[in-house]
Parts: structure tokens; C-alpha cells; sequence
């Protein structure tokens, strides 16, 4: 099943779009039956669980951290993690940062912007934005790379409000692309699109869609995982 599900969507995958298969809360037999099928980048939201499965899996995944990343986990990923989508503070990327210099390696993130309706959503806004990357400490980390934006739907049936929230984005993106990132070719890519949304989020210009359900099926979230 794992197999059929992400064939027909790495299907509809335009060119220049990457699929991440979002993996959390599933056990590793799963993660290893889409490698399997070819999948090669997986999305973890608990910096443990991503660690504990990175240890047991092939060494050939790239590892992606899709969630609200608390500082004192990152030493966690920070050795392997591909990169982060979801930097929403000056103080979380000078964190991630310090990580990375110990490791002695660059660490990829995106910035997460807020473009859904609702509260609870996390994310900077564009002024923030601005100001994060205007800031004199910014400017000092050698050890981070920001390679473009990242962002979540409203939950909602509304196709317009969806496809007009990530339009929202892809402007950040461009916007940021000709001031901050001028110059800078690898600020390209847009995170947008999960399992209820990635053919608009494909269709308003998304590069990299972060799809679970869809392919492992309904998360079950009693599950214990050991870093909540
Ligand atoms: C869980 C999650 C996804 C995948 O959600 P599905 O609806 O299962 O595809 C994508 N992005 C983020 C940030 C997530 O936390």
C-alpha cells in the first residue's frame, strides 16, 4: 500500500518538485518500505524520533525537520538533518547555528512564515522577517544557510483561500529573492503543500511538498514517541 501510494504521488510530481514523505509517529518498517519503493527524503517533527530512526535506517536519507523545534533538541539532529524547515525566530537560528559550528558543518533552513488564518499556526510574518535578516547578528552566522521559505494552509475545505495563501508565499519568496537573496541562486526553494493540498501548492509553485497520510496513511497520535 505504502508502495502504491507514493508511486501515484511522486507521479504527479512536476519538474523541479520534490516529495518528501512525512514519516512521524510511523514505525521504521514503514519508513523502510518507502525507501524501498525509492523514497529518499523523509519529514520528522520530533527531533528524537528523527535521531532514534536516522540510527536504524540507511545512510542515504536525507533527513528533514518539518516542526517546531525547541532549542535544546537541535544538538539532537544537528549531525545529520538535511534541513530545517521551520525557523521562526532570530534566537532559534542563532541556536541551530551554535549546533552546527561543533558539528563542523552548514546547517539548510527555511524560514516558516504564518500565511493560514488560524492563531495557532507558527510562523514570522514578513516584517519580522525583514528584521531578522536586517539584524547586525545575522550577519555573524557562518554556520547556517538560508535556502527559502516555508509555509501551512489553513485547514480548510476553501480551495481559493488555500490557493491564495500559498500565492501569499511564493510573493515572500520572490520578494526576499530580489533584496535579501540577490545573488544568492540557492535561496530557491518553497515548502508548501501537505497531503489535502500539494496539487494547488504544486499549481502556485511549491518545491518541495511534505505529504504523510497520503502515503502511510492516518497518523495515530496515542502512539507514544519518547520526546513529547
Ligand atoms: C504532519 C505534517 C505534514 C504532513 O501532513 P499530512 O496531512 O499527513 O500530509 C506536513 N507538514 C507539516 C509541518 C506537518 O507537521
Amino acid at each position: 500500500m505504502i508502495q502504491d501510494n507514493l508511486h501515484k504521488i511522486q507521479a504527479q510530481m512536476a519538474p523541479g518538485v520534490q516529495l518528501i514523505a512525512v514519516s512521524k509517529t510511523k514505525p521504521v518498517e514503514d519508513l523502510q518500505q518507502a525507501y524501498d519503493a525509492g523514497q529518499r527524503i523523509f519529514g520528522e517533527n520530533k527531533a528524537l524520533e528523527m535521531r532514534d530512526k536516522h540510527q536504524v535506517l540507511p545512510s542515504d536519507i536525507q533527513w528533514h525537520f518539518i516542526g517546531h523545534l525547541q532549542t535544546n533538541k537541535i544538538k539532537y539532529i544537528a549531525p545529520f538533518v538535511s534541513l530545517i524547515h521551520s525557523i521562526d525566530s532570530l534566537n532559534l537560528l542563532i541556536a541551530v547555528n551554535k549546533e552546527a559550528v561543533k558539528n563542523n558543518r552548514v546547517i539548510d533552513c527555511l524560514l516558516q512564515f504564518h500565511i493560514a488564518t488560524e492563531e495557532t499556526k507558527f510562523g514570522l510574518d514578513m516584517a519580522e522577517a525583514e528584521a531578522l535578516l536586517s539584524s547586525p547578528e545575522f550577519a555573524q552566522l557562518h554556520n547556517i544557510r538560508i535556502v527559502g521559505v516555508m509555509g501551512m494552509a489553513t485547514n480548510t475545505d476553501d480551495k481559493n483561500l488555500i490557493r491564495s495563501e500559498f500565492s501569499t508565499l511564493k510573493q515572500y519568496h520572490t520578494r526576499l529573492a530580489d533584496t535579501f537573496f540577490a545573488g544568492h541562486p540557492e535561496f530557491k526553494e518553497i515548502s508548501m503543500g501537505m497531503s489535502g493540498d500539494y496539487p494547488i501548492a504544486i499549481e502556485e509553485g511549491s518545491t518541495l511538498v511534505r505529504v504523510g497520510s497520503a502515503i502511510f496513511g492516518a497518523r495515530n497520535y496515542n502512539i507514544p514517541v519518547n520526546d513529547v
